[in-house]
């Protein structure tokens, strides 16, 4: 199968790993480029030189093409920027930040851009910054959030019928049966995070994990709302942070709260309690760890099924 975004990217299968913050090394984006779909390295969480061995080792674990997710509200931008050059990375996705400040130079360095959405009206921002491709990522996604809270049912068909260029859907996608719905509503891709949480390959602590796999619907939920709206898997830090805004917190009182290094003290170091956690709602549907490479198969095989159950009912 060819679309514009399996051409784009020159992959087999159009199954985009997400970056996201210490869960994304090169160990996971490499298993995921070798088998067939797109991985991507989540500079978010990542010192410069540690980018640069990331990429560095990406490079060695990989033939296939693989990105780098750059959120543009990260403090060292521009030396991430500068590693990206100077490693001739092929593919960068940005997101949490105007597209208009980092595609121009990217792009006349040869390198594919896509912006990260959460509405039509940044999709349309971006297509005009000059990006090849969006990520449209509903509010079931975990992690940072769109502030309008529109989900991927409606996301999705509002963002193809305004843009031309290829749509990536994200948010509540870990399936073969989710990636065709957000084909049916007009995506040419998709972007996978949560499930890719819960491999061996991903970075992330192992008791994170375990919670990924053992959380049910309903456990999470979005906080933070005056700051970053950021989806969290429910914990004593959460109830912390519910707690003082239904309380009334101001931003002040909810960054106090925060403190610094808490998603590193949740996902990285595996404090389930008072570290952030961030996942998304699709975590109730993942109930095991496998390998990277499995997890890419299963959503292509039930992909074809799902729309070889469709023909065959329309037949
Ligand atoms: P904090 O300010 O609480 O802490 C900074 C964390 O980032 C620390 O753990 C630090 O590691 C690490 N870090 C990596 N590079 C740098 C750097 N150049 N300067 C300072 N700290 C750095 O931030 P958060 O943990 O909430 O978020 C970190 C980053 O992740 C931000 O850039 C943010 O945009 C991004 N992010 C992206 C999300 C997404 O959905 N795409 C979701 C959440 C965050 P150490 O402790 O080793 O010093």
């Amino acid at each position: 199968m060819e679309n514009r975004i399996t051409s784009l990217f020159n992959i087999k299968y159009p199954i985009i790993q997400a970056g996201m913050i210490w869960a994304s090394g090169w160990r996971l984006a490499s298993a995921v480029s070798n088998a067939g779909g797109l991985g991507i390295i989540g500079a978010g969480s990542m010192y410069p030189d540690v980018l640069k061995y990331h990429v560095q080792q990406c490079k060695q674990a990989t033939d296939k093409p693989f990105g780098v997710n750059l959120p543009l509200l990260y403090p060292d931008i521009d030396k991430l920027v500068q590693i990206i050059l100077e490693e001739k990375v092929p593919i960068v996705f940005t997101s949490a930040g105007n597209p208009k400040t980092w595609t121009s130079t990217l792009k006349a360095a040869g390198i594919i851009v896509v912006h990260v959405v959460s509405s039509t009206a940044f999709a349309l921002k971006s297509e005009a910054a000059g990006v090849d491709a969006v990520v449209a990522e509903g509010f079931e996604a975990g992690g940072h959030n769109g502030r309008e809270e529109t989900t991927t049912l409606v996301l999705i068909p509002g963002v193809t019928a305004q843009v031309k260029i290829p749509v990536i859907a994200a948010g509540g996608i870990a399936t073969g049966k989710a990636m065709a719905a957000a084909f049916a509503l007009g995506a040419e891709g998709v972007q996978v995070g949560s499930r890719f949480v819960a491999t061996p390959e991903a970075s992330s602590h192992l008791n994170f994990k375990q919670a990924v796999v053992n959380a049910k619907e309903g456990d999470t939920m979005v906080g933070l709302k005056k700051l970053t709206p950021v989806r969290l898997l429910k914990n004593a830090f959460y109830e912390a942070v519910h707690t003082a805004e239904n309380n009334g917190a101001d931003i002040e009182t909810l960054k106090t709260l925060l403190g610094r290094a808490r998603a590193k003290a949740g996902m990285f170091e595996g404090d389930l309690e008072e570290g952030e956690l961030e996942i998304g709602q699709v975590s109730s549907l993942i109930t095991e760890i496998k390998p990277a490479g499995e997890v890419v198969e299963e959503i292509w095989q039930e992909f074809q099924t799902t729309v070889k159950k469709f023909r065959d009912f329309v037949d």
